[in-house]
């Protein structure tokens, strides 16, 4: 594995991504391995694609860090899903942690921010984007690998495979950019892969407990996402901001 030293300072942008276009997944994530040795990590929210990435993973058998964030609100079948899923693959899962409980939060602020619309991205930014930059910067992580899919629409569907990321002062890279909801499906079938209890239980995307509802025949995939704070007029937070090409960046 390559040491800090080793990582590259800059890269072509254009030219990687020419590259990592004609490539696999699993060619993908070994470029970035190749490039960035033990700096190149997940971000795992456990969902679906979330497990496709692990698996690849395990494919080529690497101990690199799948970063997940326990913001202390999640379901109990996420952190299950998890253990389950470490065990099963033996992976390097490293669950990092924000620096109050709920409980302490809730008395720091007065109120449980999550409730609030001017109390969510503070919320979020608290309990998942602060510690992992905070591990990011820490052990000197250069890139960071995702699930994120074109085919998801709106600021997904221009982003590339390979993105500078200011947040991490690195890069993020997305194997799983050019894949079809039926190449998700089939990858995970034909490969016994395990995924997430509540995906079958009509939620299409998963957060925290209390920032996420199931959600009904012919809504949005991202309709149950604070769905407490949406309004008539305004549809709400749509991402997390843990993605900088949401938005979410300086
Ligand atoms: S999803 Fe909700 S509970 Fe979770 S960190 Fe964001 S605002 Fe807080």
């Amino acid at each position: 594995m390559s040491t800090a030293e080793e990582v590259p300072a800059t890269i072509d942008l254009a030219l990687a991504n020419r590259h990592l276009e004609g490539m696999s997944a699993e060619e993908r994530i070994q470029w970035a391995v190749d490039r960035f040795g033990e700096h190149a990590v997940i971000l795992s929210s456990m969902q679906k694609t979330s497990s496709v990435l692990m698996h690849l993973f395990y494919k080529l058998s690497l101990e690199n860090e799948i970063l997940f964030v326990d913001t202390g609100f999640h379901f109990h079948e996420t952190l299950q899903f998890r253990d389950e899923f470490m065990r099963r693959y033996k992976l390097n899962i490293v669950t990092l942690y924000p620096t109050n409980t709920p409980e302490k939060q809730e008395e720091l602020y007065g109120r449980k921010l999550h409730l609030f619309v001017d109390g969510q991205p503070e919320c979020c930014d608290m309990r998942k984007k602060r510690p992992f930059n905070k591990h990011m910067k820490t052990n000197g992580r250069k890139l960071v690998m995702n699930g994120m899919r074109r085919s998801e629409g709106g600021r997904r569907a221009k982003i590339d495979f390979l993105e500078v990321d200011p947040s991490i002062n690195g890069f993020k890279l997305n194997p799983l950019l050019d894949w079809s909801e039926e190449q998700l499906e089939t990858y995970l079938k034909e490969n016994n892969v395990p995924v997430h209890p509540l995906h079958a239980k009509s939620y299409p995307s998963i957060g925290c407990a209390c920032c996420t509802t199931p959600v009904a025949p012919g809504e949005d995939e991202r309709a149950g996402r604070w769905r407490h704070l949406k309004t008539d007029e305004d549809e709400g937070p749509r991402y997390c901001g843990m993605n900088y090409s949401d938005g979410s960046g300086i």
